[in-house]
């Protein structure tokens, strides 16, 4: 840190008052974690310098020895940790390892014709027509994945992302009145649409699901079936899925991030079965460039953690104490979508509050609690302001609370939605009328909320 700060002490000082506030505020946030001091040094060094173009032992540049036995000791990791076939450890995040299987995909199931051949000789800023004489010679191909207000990641062919552009984008719902998945309905879409891909995996579904009915959808059209498990991979590692609620034996591609429930470095990954292990490890050149050495480091590092028999019992505590959490929370008179959970994480409804979702993060963050605002299904407030609150319980579980602390978390988040109400605006056109970003809690429940 001395060395940091003789740089730039401003830098210096953001990094102890991030450790400050990790340990001052409850970590309530779905997609966080606490990673290992050795994950977090094998990834802060000097491996950073090295650059590796390629894959282990299939390199593009000299002396990557030591990269080569890195990257090959992740991906064994991975395999066995999983029961997969193949895995990629390259992509530098969750949205780069979906980039590489869609296009890993493609691919495999479709012959991309060399540019030249439809006329683009040089591939760098295609305009809006030549991506679309791209797209007509692909065949449109269709992807058919979670809708984003179902609680499917933007990633999964949200309109604004790339994912959308790259496919016709189909999306799947949850049924409006109880939040689940609708298998028949799925079914039924998947028959109509025909996806090149069908697409399984949430950033914000509070139950299981079932790969193995997925697959035999998937399969059934003829489409690829590839889940994106980045929320719960620690629960695939952990053995808490298992059977149909195991994606790895029923998925052509799985996708993931390794910082969530995982607990690694933060980064992507790639396991597949062995028809598209050839294209996926063309990440680079079709999506990525240089791999990072260091982040490879430490992925091998959470990989060897999560095979420690530990690991299964931090999986299992993940959800015994989720559970726990949305019974007490219900116990509260918080409502929770779709009446429980059966994975790490859970969203609650603080209409009755009189608050938006915007409101009731600012005020529990005021008092000590950190946790994400989230669109419920069918929203009526958007994903700007939402109705409700994601809340995983990851973080806490690696701090080894367990479900008497998650009662009393129940009871902290219920003191602070009863005592807040929206701010009234003082200034502006708006004056007189309940601000929709900001709330206050009364302070004799910010202060009994900060002493517990
Ligand atoms: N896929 C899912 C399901 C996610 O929830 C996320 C991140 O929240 C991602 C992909 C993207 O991961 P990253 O933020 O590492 O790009």
């Amino acid at each position: 840190l001395e060395q940091i700060a003789q740089v730039d002490s401003g830098i210096a000082g953001r990094i102890v008052n991030e450790l400050k506030d990790q340990r001052t505020h409850l970590k309530l946030i779905a997609s966080e974690n606490f990673s290992s001091i050795a994950s977090q040094l094998a990834m802060g060094n000097l491996l950073t310098d090295k650059y590796s173009e390629g894959f282990a032992y299939h390199r593009f540049y000299a002396g990557c020895d030591n990269v080569d036995a890195i990257e090959a000791a992740a991906c064994e990791y991975a395999c066995e940790l999983f029961g997969a076939e193949h895995a990629y450890v390259q992509p530098h995040s969750g949205a780069d390892a979906n980039l590489v299987a869609y296009w890993a995909i493609l691919n495999t199931r479709i012959q991309i014709p060399a540019l030249e051949e439809i006329g683009i000789p040089n591939p760098s800023n295609l305009s809006r027509q030549q991506w679309d004489q791209v797209r007509e010679k692909l065949g449109n191909q269709r992807l058919l994945g979670l809708d984003y207000y179902s609680g499917g990641h933007l990633t999964h062919g949200y309109r604004q992302n790339i994912s959308a552009q790259m496919f016709d984008a189909y999306t799947y719902t949850v049924e409006e009145k109880s939040g689940l998945l609708d298998y028949d309905a799925i079914e039924k879409m998947a028959q109509e649409v025909k996806p090149l891909i069908l697409l399984a995996g949430y950033s914000a579904y509070p139950r299981k699901i079932d790969f193995k009915r997925m697959s035999e959808i998937a399969h059934g059209v003829g489409a690829v079936f590839m889940v994106d498990m980045a929320h719960f991979a620690g629960l695939v590692a952990g053995k808490v899925f298992t059977g149909a609620y195991d994606p790895i034996p029923w998925a052509d591609v799985v996708t993931t991030t390794t910082h969530k429930t995982l607990r690694g470095p933060r980064g992507g990954m790639i396991l597949c079965k062995k028809e598209f292990a050839e294209s996926v490890d063309k990440g680079c050149p079709l999506v990525l460039g240089g791999p990072l050495p260091h982040v490879m480091a430490a992925k091998a590092i959470a990989l060897k953690e999560a095979l420690a028999p530990s690991f299964k019992t931090y999986a299992q505590d993940i959800v015994r104490n989720s559970d726990a959490l949305a019974k007490a929370c219900l116990a509260e008179g918080i409502p929770v979508a779709t009446g429980g959970t059966d994975n790490h994480l859970m969203l609650l409804d603080v209409r009755p509050f009189d608050l938006n979702g915007r409101q009731a993060e600012t005020a529990l963050r005021e008092c000590g609690v950190t946790l994400n605002r989230n669109a419920l299904p069918f929203d009526p407030n958007g994903p700007w302001y939402t109705s409700g609150l994601r809340i995983g319980t990851p973080a806490v579980t690696t701090l080894k609370m367990g479900t008497q602390e998650m009662k009393e978390i129940a009871s902290i988040i219920a003191l602070v939605l009863n005592h807040t109400k929206p701010m009234i605006l003082t200034k502006g056109a708006n004056a007189g009328q309940p601000s929709k970003a900001k709330a206050v809690t009364e302070n004799t429940a910010k202060q009994e909320a900060q002493k517990r």
